[in-house]
């Protein structure tokens, strides 16, 4: 290889360029130190724990060394005596209380690897549950299952192996090397070769590595997204016939991928072979050293044994010291990444400062609402009251903004300009629990969770305790109290993937009755006609009218009859509302609406 370790090879430099699009954030180094820095606070008589025991271990593991090389002075002087025994028994001795204090702050030290992981686990949790809607949608989920997945993963080895063993190693090399002090000061000097090739290597490699890593890691969340792409859009790329352009965006991702890791194991191949010099020269340089010294009179050939003997003890914890910073670094990267999923949450828009109107519960206030996903704006300035307790139609091209619209009302989105208040009261800025009692947005989308159907149900009101006549109460109001006390152990029985199946229109009765027992003011229904399966329509109808029952209700409509049936009907047109009235005053306005209508009715 010709080219120079300041210069990686000509291929490289495109990985070094090349920058994640539209990820979620990574948390700058400092928030990482800054929540070790808590750990170690919290963790701090634990941790000096641990360093203490190890420390012991070191020292006990000493005596053999020192006695090894007594007994080659006793021998020499004396002859095999009865002190050479005792000495023998002292190493036996000294190898037994060091495995002893070893298992103990080993198990120490997991104990203390396994709290903190379990801290940062439920953090990062809690951190994704917060996730606005919108920048989920707008990172792709492979980013997230990425971090949950990899990161995690590299966290998990980082504080369950990789710091532990580090620390072991740090405590050994500082008694190992104030013991060979303590044999001569001069045999200090035969590890400064060594030192000076160690500092200036892993110098060059912890400059370059952490951006390799921070690299690395984003190619894979870039490629774990475009995997999920391709797999959750797959209907629709066979349709279009794009199977070679996806195939080869794919590949370009893992050439991506390929690359950022390529760089990292360039720079570990320059980086290791002066580590491997590092480990094995100073062994022989002490024993010249140490020849010298004694050729000098000033130490004994025991004292000879000894201080080579240290200087090899110090090649594997010097060794697991290096190799481990790699996956540190790695869990450091990872940590940024973990970490960067709760700044989400400190961007949250600041609530825009509209005062609370005093409307009464159940009021719905939109009011100069302007809204864009990304670049184009989506909704163009709308202004809409609806009353508590009305139920209004929202009707219009697809397109048009109407979902949209049903987004912000339930606060999924906050508006981009102008102000959403839901019974007088801003929904941006408001806690996600706040947000959900007044506002909630039901889609054709209804999931069971694997858990029992009591569990299920009590999601609902963020998983607290909610008494089992609360339970059935709710099923009782969507009609669905019969199948359920049907079911084996009733509420208790286990429902979701891999236990007892519920056919689609219970699964939507179950999803309605977490919506009696969320109890919102206003209810936004998005597709709502599709939630209802045709086969039990006119059942789910009715559990749908026990969950509507005295709530504010904007249903996006996709069939006109439901709008016929509402109280007040608004036609949104290019992001704007374009008619707003009741089913005859648009009528005999004869504009838009009308049209429709006379459309559906064929004329
Ligand atoms: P409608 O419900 O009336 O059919 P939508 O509110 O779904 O209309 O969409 C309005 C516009 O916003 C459309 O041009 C659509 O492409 C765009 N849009 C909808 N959802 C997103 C999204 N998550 N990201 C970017 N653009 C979106």
């Amino acid at each position: 290889m010709t080219q120079t370790a300041e210069h990686p090879p000509p291929h490289l430099p495109e990985a070094t360029a090349w920058q994640p699009v539209d990820g979620l954030p990574v948390a700058p180094a400092a928030v990482v130190w800054r929540r070790l820095r808590r750990a170690g606070r919290e963790h701090g008589w634990t941790l000096a724990g641990v360093v203490g025991l190890y420390g012991v271990a070191a020292l006990s593991a000493l005596v053999a060394p020192w006695a090894l090389g007594r007994v080659i002075d006793t021998v020499r002087a004396d002859g095999p005596t009865g002190s050479v025994d005792l000495l023998a028994l002292a190493i036996v001795g000294s190898l037994l209380v060091n495995a002893a204090f070893v298992l103990v702050s080993v198990a120490l030290s997991i104990r203390f690897g396994e709290g903190v992981l379990a801290e940062l686990r439920e953090e990062f949790v809690h951190d994704v549950l917060r996730l606005p809607l919108g920048t989920v949608e707008r990172a792709g989920t492979g980013d997230l299952v990425a971090r949950t997945g990899r990161d995690i993963g590299h966290l998990s080895h980082a504080v369950r192996h990789s710091v532990p063993l580090m620390m072991v190693s740090a405590v050994t090399v500082v008694v190992v090397v104030s013991a060979i002090g303590v044999v001569h000061p001069m045999l200090l000097l035969a590890m400064t070769p060594s030192v000076l090739v160690l500092w200036v290597s892993t110098r060059w490699y912890v400059r370059r590595a952490p951006d390799g890593y921070v690299r690395e890691l984003a190619a894979y969340s870039d490629l774990t997204q475009g995997v999920t792409d391709a797999v959750e859009g797959a209907r629709t790329i066979e349709a279009l016939g794009r199977q070679a352009r996806q195939v080869a965006l794919n590949d370009r991702r893992v050439h991506r991928a390929y690359l950022a890791e390529r760089y990292t194991l360039w720079l570990r191949t320059v980086w290791y072979p002066p580590l491997e010099f590092s480990y094995q020269f100073p062994v022989a340089v002490t024993l010249l050293v140490a020849g010298a010294l004694h050729v000098n009179g000033a130490i004994s050939v025991g004292a000879i044994a000894t201080a080579v003997f240290l200087s090899s003890q110090l090649a594997r914890p010097v060794e697991k010291l290096i190799d481990e910073i790699d996956s540190v670094m790695m869990g450091f990267t990872s940590l940024r990444r973990l970490l960067g999923v709760g700044l989400t949450g400190e961007e949250a828009p600041a609530p825009t400062g509209a005062p609370a109107s005093g409307a009464d519960p159940g009021t719905v206030e939109v009011e100069g609402v302007r809204f864009a996903y990304t670049d184009t704006e989506v909704l163009h300035g709308v202004d809409l009251v609806v009353r508590p307790g009305e139920r209004l139609a929202v009707v219009g091209p697809s397109g048009a903004g109407k979902s949209t619209l049903g987004k912000l009302v339930a606060g999924i989105h906050p508006p981009t300009s102008g102000g959403v208040r839901v019974g007088g009261v801003e929904l941006t800025g408001l806690p996600p629990e706040e947000r959900r009692r007044r506002a909630i947005l039901l889609s054709q989308e209804s999931h069971v969770f694997r858990g029992s159907v009591a569990e299920n149900l009590s999601l609902a009101r963020d998983g607290e305790e909610v008494d089992e006549d609360a339970l059935w109460k709710a099923l009782a109001a969507v009609d669905a109290d019969t199948w359920v006390r049907a079911l084996p152990d009733g509420l208790a029985t286990r429902v979701g993937s891999g236990n007892t199946t519920l056919d689609p229109s219970h699964v939507q009765q179950l999803a309605l009755a977490r919506l009696v027992l969320a109890d919102p003011e206003v209810l936004v229904l998005d597709e709502a006609t599709s939630l209802i399966d045709p086969r039990s329509a006119r059942h789910l109808e009715r559990s749908l009218g026990g969950v509507l029952a005295g709530r504010t209700v904007v249903a996006i409509a996709h069939r006109l009859h439901t709008a016929h049936d509402a109280d007040r009907i608004a036609v949104v047109e290019e992001g704007r509302i374009s008619e707003l009235g009741t089913h005859d005053e648009l009528l005999a306005r004869g504009g838009a609406y009308a049209e429709l209508w006379r459309a559906w009715h064929g004329g």
